[in-house]
């Protein structure tokens, strides 16, 4: 077996993760793949949040079954969590499964393999953290790192906290460490990622998030710091204070709301109301007046009535969010919410989805027009992909920004772009410095 190839579905923390796969893989001789067709290996991480990933697999699984010869796949993430021997009994193509608490153990599996089993690798034991050190980290801009494994939160709606285990947190130190070697190879940019990112708690010293963030933000060359996903109830007003103080800190959060009715929020298992999540959004923004917000909004849930989904729309209108991440309802095994009685039915889901959406749009388009004219700094991330002609980046608000290249500037390197129009879901700017900046991070009153 010489050559990989890897297919990844899902969130930041699974991304992270085939960093994770791949580091392991180059450690073995192994080498990328230029094309899925040529692998020897092919591994699948994926997500099951969703109805449709699940189902996705299988149908890869099959695809990649008629390809001449066919690979060995190995199965990783969410779905090997929670499929676990089904998946090898299904296919024989399959030839190891791997859950996301079982990533670092990916060369114990491929020996394995290479005795003639199958090995079923899941479960959350905790030893299973190692291997953190050979990540092959895709991006020469930002590193992710993951502070916090698992969830302890239990929303009723959500597989999370059956297939990523319980909260498990990594030292500060440790992370430290990786941040700065991150840092250390030339990106300017460090994303700490969690499940409930904001719930972290230093194994060794107790120090919450706050601590671990202001410890992050401090990294000599450090230039912008990011973390994801927020939970509402574990935002402090320490957390507020490091967002103010530290201008490295993003002016993005994601910050999941759910729904805007305080009975569906009760029976989703959120723990805090409507009003208190609006009166979080008002001391966020009192202490970062232009942070950009997204959320998460699920549409659809059981019992929700459509007074419950007006409130919903009402929330989302008043709070006017960057982004919106809309997703109707859909009942993942195991949760409490997929045996409640009193499913919605789909084309109501689907209608109220596309209600929200007119809504959403709408609302980040007017806060994306609002932005004409001003000037954002924006991290270049690399050349569009429709256009090799412009650039594509971040602001330091993490809105996608495209412009035009003007000669002199590269990856990962901050300009100044003027904003002259927006669209639906990114701005499209111009250099306004004929000169890239090295270090631009903005001083924060
Ligand atoms: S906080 Fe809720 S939605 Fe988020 S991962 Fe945990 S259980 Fe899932």
């Amino acid at each position: 077996m010489r050559s990989y190839f890897i297919e990844t579905w899902g969130c930041q923390m699974n991304h992270h993760d085939s960093e994770r796969l791949e580091g392991q893989l180059l450690r073995c001789g192994l080498e990328p793949a230029p094309v899925v067709d040529r692998a020897d290996l092919v591994l699948l991480n994926t997500c099951s949040v969703r109805d449709r990933p699940v189902r996705k697999i299988a149908s890869r699984i099959g695809e990649l079954g008629r390809l001449s010869p066919p690979p060995l796949v190995g199965v990783c993430g969410c779905v090997a969590e929670q499929e676990g021997q089904a998946l090898l009994d299904r296919s024989p193509l399959v030839g190891f499964v791997l859950g996301p608490g079982q990533i670092g153990r990916l060369g114990e599996a491929l020996d394995a393999v290479a005795r003639g089993s199958r090995p079923l690798l899941v479960g959350f034991e905790a030893d299973s953290e190692r291997d953190r050190r050979e990540v092959a980290r895709r991006s020469p801009v930002r590193g992710m790192i993951t502070v916090i494994e698992g969830c302890d939160e239990f929303c009723t709606f959500c597989i999370v906290p059956y297939t990523r285990g319980r909260e498990r947190s990594r030292p500060l130190d440790e992370i430290l460490t990786e941040a700065r070697s991150i840092v250390a190879a030339g990106a300017r940019e460090v994303e700490l990622l969690g499940q409930t990112v904001n719930s972290y708690r230093c194994p060794s010293t107790g120090a919450g998030f706050a601590g671990l963030l202001d410890a992050v933000a401090a990294v000599d060359g450090l230039d912008r710091l990011r973390f994801v996903t927020s939970h509402p109830r574990h935002f402090d007003d320490q957390l507020i204070d490091v967002l103010a103080r530290r201008p490295s800190v993003s002016r993005y959060l994601h910050l999941p709301v759910q729904a805007g009715s305080d009975r569906v929020l009760r029976k989703m298992h959120r723990r805090y109301t409507p009003g208190q999540y609006q009166d979080l959004v008002a001391r966020i923004r009192a202490a970062v007046p232009d942070i950009n917000l997204s959320t998460d909004v699920i549409v659809g849930f059981p019992g929700e009535t459509e007074d419950d989904f007006l409130a919903t729309l009402s929330l989302l209108e008043q709070v006017r969010f960057g982004q919106v991440f809309g997703f109707a309802f859909s009942p993942r095994p195991r949760t409490p919410a997929a045996r409640y009685p009193d499913q919605v039915p789909e084309a109501v889901r689907k209608e109220r989805l596309q209600r929200l959406f007119a809504v959403t749009d709408r609302i980040t388009l007017e806060l994306n027009q609002a932005l004409v004219g001003t000037v954002a700094r924006v991290l270049i991330d690399g050349g569009s992909r429709r256009d090799p002609d412009v650039w594509q980046g971040r602001g330091e608000d993490n809105r996608v920004v495209n412009f035009p290249r003007s000669g002199g500037e590269g990856v990962g390197e901050v300009v100044e772009v003027r904003i002259v129009r927006a669209a639906a879901h990114s701005l499209i700017g111009e250099v306004v410095a004929g000169r890239p900046a090295r270090l631009s991070v903005r001083p924060r009153a």
